[in-house]
């Protein structure tokens, strides 16, 4: 029998790693830093600010350029450079999950490419990943942007979204996959109701919900 998942796109912020554990917390002072230092906008129109840009145009960078002229390479350069390692610990129970999956497994982030391979160094599962799909490759498209699909599963030289599995910390992230076919999954510690196939609280509960990714 056809085995009827081929390809993994695995986000990877909250989605890798719980989140709460401190990555995003550090990564958005950062960005607050980059608005105040860089483009002078004063802290107290900060919050309000990257809630407008998020909410608009999906990332706070895509909003930064539209209204300030940010450059990417130096944003993403800037807001990325936090010591990882303090935050971060190989994770052996998701190294044997992922060495157990026969799919190819493409990371699928917002984030920069040398964000990407320094948290696959901290969590020590690099060498699992076939390949990846970063803000950079994707010439700044971005999730939940319907394009970004497009490109990831070209990239990973996809031609059926059904045997996609879309696995995302962001409900919004899951919806564009979920219409192109894909299987979704939505790793929250706490459920809500989404419309996602599967929620699980961890990324390492992956195979309990979808047993058949190896089964076949
Ligand atoms: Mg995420």
């Amino acid at each position: 029998m056809m085995r009827r998942y081929r390809t993994l796109f695995l986000d990877l912020d909250d989605t890798l790693y719980p989140s709460g554990n401190g990555v995003w917390d550090a990564i958005g002072d950062r960005i607050n830093q980059y608005m105040l230092e860089r483009h002078g906008i004063p802290s107290e129109k900060i919050p309000e600010l990257r809630d407008s840009y998020f909410r608009n145009y999906g990332t706070t960078l895509h909003g930064l350029m539209v209204h300030h002229g940010a450059d990417p390479g130096d944003y993403l350069n800037f807001v990325h450079d936090i010591p990882l390692d303090e935050y971060l610990q190989p994770n052996p129970e998701l190294k044997a999950m992922l060495s157990r999956l026969p799919q190819q497994l493409v990371i699928f982030t917002n984030a920069s490419r040398d964000h990407v391979h320094r948290v696959l160094q901290c969590l020590d599962i690099a060498g699992h990943i076939n390949a990846i799909v970063d803000i950079e490759t994707m010439e700044l498209h971005h999730k939940p942007q319907p394009r970004a699909y497009q490109i990831a599963l070209e990239i990973a030289g996809e031609d059926n979204a059904r045997a996609c599995v879309l696995i995302d910390d962001r409900i919004e992230n899951l919806l564009p996959g979920a219409s192109l076919g894909m299987t979704t999954v939505h790793v929250k510690d706490m459920i809500i109701d989404g419309p996602a196939d599967f929620h699980i609280p961890s990324i390492t509960d992956l195979l309990s919900a979808i047993p058949q990714l190896v089964e076949d």
